[in-house]
């Protein structure tokens, strides 16, 4: 069931954006070589904290539910290196130079949430591997500009794989875009490539959508680890993840994973 959520309710989401552009903000300013992602999960869930918000990742069991356990996502945060895709688990390993290392945060606040991710390239790393954080960030921008009202849900992802077209990279199509409101994960599913049919759903206002492009530089299949979390490219082939959360106004577009005046899918702040 896809639900449209009010301008209030919009307000509330916009809260829990905004923790996650801040926590994306705090991490990038502490990554560098020799800090483990332990730390960086710490830093990131004592923000969360600070901010009355709660993590929306940490003991996340799938759906709606959450709980204990060994089944539960241990981590506030999700860091996933070089040719981890997402759902990485933070520990103690060392980042170090010349990594891609993708964070995706996800914030509760007054039972609403917001979900963004970013990669970032660890110091100097190979001109390919920019190339495709570049492209990547330039999709996630493709499918929110394609997110119109009157538009169909399809057209997001096909905005998006038209960037991966363009150079070849592979997309992901096991992990997808998603609805996003009291649940971190509603539908409707916003895959990230043309899918077969009608296009799907009427993309209306009060909309609230994450949207999520993830690149390799080699194939599509991926792979999730015997930790039940981790997804890897089967190829090895470094990836890609960038998401907003966003919401649909009858104007257009709206990201509400930033920090700041709301920000429109022109703008390079991602
Ligand atoms: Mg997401």
């Amino acid at each position: 069931m896809v639900t449209r959520k009010s301008r209030q309710e919009i307000e509330k989401m916009r809260r829990a954006g905004r923790v996650v552009a801040e926590v994306l903000a705090l991490v990038e300013s502490e990554l560098r070589p020799g800090v483990t992602a332990a730390r960086l999960d710490e830093l990131a869930e004592r923000h969360m904290q600070a901010t009355g918000a709660v993590p929306s990742f940490k003991g996340y069991l799938g759906g709606c539910r959450y709980g204990r356990g060994p089944r539960a996502f241990p981590a506030s945060l999700c860091i996933s290196i070089d040719d981890e895709v997402v759902h990485g688990i933070p520990d103690g390993r060392e980042i170090r130079e010349g990594q891609l290392v993708s964070i995706d945060a996800g914030a509760i606040v007054d039972g609403w949430h917001g979900d963004g991710a970013r990669t970032f390239a660890v110091g100097g790393v190979a001109p390919e591997a920019k190339a495709l954080v570049d492209a990547t960030r330039l999709a996630l921008m493709a499918g929110i500009a394609a997110a119109q009202p009157g538009n169909r849900i399809g057209d997001i992802g096909a905005a998006i794989e038209d960037v991966a077209l363009s150079a070849r990279y592979g997309v992901v199509r096991q992990f997808v875009g998603h609805g996003i409101g009291t649940c971190m994960h509603e539908d409707p599913q916003i895959p990230n490539f043309r899918a077969r049919g009608d296009g799907g759903r009427v993309i209306e206002p009060g909309m609230c959508l994450a949207i999520e492009p993830m690149f390799t530089l080699g194939g599509d299949d991926v792979d999730v680890e015997a930790d039940g979390w981790t997804v890897v490219t089967r190829d090895g082939a470094l990836a890609a993840h960038f998401e907003h959360t966003i919401a649909i106004t009858e104007d257009g577009p709206e990201i509400l994973t930033t920090v700041g005046a709301p920000a429109f899918a022109g703008d390079r702040s991602v």
